[in-house]
């Protein structure tokens, strides 16, 4: 039988995915644009779409998208 061959110790250090935040800032002329952020975190906080709604990874806020939502306050 052939030695079984057991790694010890710590495992490789991997780096982890940077955050694409940047990704949500656009710059027109000296303007800065920015993604629809959420309403209850404040600007910074940016929201994520799927399936025709923003969602909010932090709060869980959640807003429909115009033609398909009635308005819910
Ligand atoms: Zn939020």
């Amino acid at each position: 039988m052939p030695k079984k061959i057991i790694k010890k110790g710590k495992k490789p250090h991997k780096n982890k995915p940077t955050s694409k935040k940047y990704t949500k800032y656009k710059i027109e002329g000296e303007k800065i644009i920015r993604e629809k952020f959420c309403p209850r975190c404040g600007p910074g906080i940016f929201l994520m779409y799927s399936q025709g709604r923003l969602y909010c990874g932090k709060c869980h806020y959640t807003s429909f998208d115009k033609k398909e939502a009635p308005k819910t306050d």
